[in-house]
């Protein structure tokens, strides 16, 4: 009881030196939330996307919102090496996409070329992974590896996304065993044409993934 009245009375004292503000417009917020209730109604849901990866494979992509305001706001911090607001992009997909209802094993995210990682410091999919591997106590595992610095999909035509990321990413040789029969979450922060996640998912059902789940922020509609 008493550390339970310690603990609130530090919470308290906190909210009242660093009051919590809405992610995205930097309204002050009552209560431990990430944005203001005028944001979250202006959430454009959209419905969960079937990608055919082979004949006989297909994931499902669960997106929280179009690329709109206001998470695609959010997406773009990560231009301005915000960490924080790609974990609580994590957070929210863990509350408006119905990922607590996937049996997923383990948790992958995108990987960045190590050349975009040095220019910014961080992968924001790797921070959102984070917070998916933490909802559901399971590992994450950072198992893929971007073999080519390959172009930013934003800035290619439909056909050429296809090609700019062909076989640009292989499984590290250490979780080959792991991965076997797994059924994986891969996070990303958008999806554009779908090209990244298609060559994430070939690479990881070439190593025997049994199933594969995709979760991302914005979907491009
Ligand atoms: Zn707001």
């Amino acid at each position: 009881m008493i550390v339970s009245f310690v603990h609130q009375l530090y919470t308290s004292l906190f909210d009242l030196f660093f009051p919590p503000f809405c992610a995205s417009c930097r309204a002050w917020l009552s209560c431990d939330e990430i944005l203001c209730t005028k944001c979250i109604a202006q959430i454009k849901p959209v419905v969960s996307h079937t990608l055919a990866i082979t004949k006989k494979r297909s994931i499902v992509v669960y997106a929280m919102s179009d690329y709109t305001y206001p998470i695609k706001k959010l997406i773009l911090a990560k231009g301005s090496k915000n960490i924080s607001v790609a974990r609580q992009l994590g957070k929210l997909v863990c509350t408006f996409t119905p990922i607590g209802f996937v049996d997923y094993d383990l948790v992958v995210p995108i990987a960045l070329h190590w050349r975009r990682y040095a220019q910014r410091g961080y992968n924001q999919a790797h921070e959102m992974a984070h917070e998916c591997a933490k909802y559901k106590n399971v590992l994450l595992c950072d198992v893929l590896v971007r073999t080519r610095h390959t172009k930013r999909q934003s800035s290619c035509s439909a056909d050429e996304r296809v090609n700019n990321v062909k076989d640009a990413f292989v499984i590290k040789d250490k979780y080959k065993k792991v991965l076997k029969n797994t059924h994986v979450l891969l996070v990303d922060d958008l999806m554009t044409s779908g090209a990244t996640l298609h060559a994430s998912a070939r690479a990881l059902f070439a190593v025997g993934v049994k199933k594969v789940t995709v979760v991302v922020a914005s979907r491009v509609t």
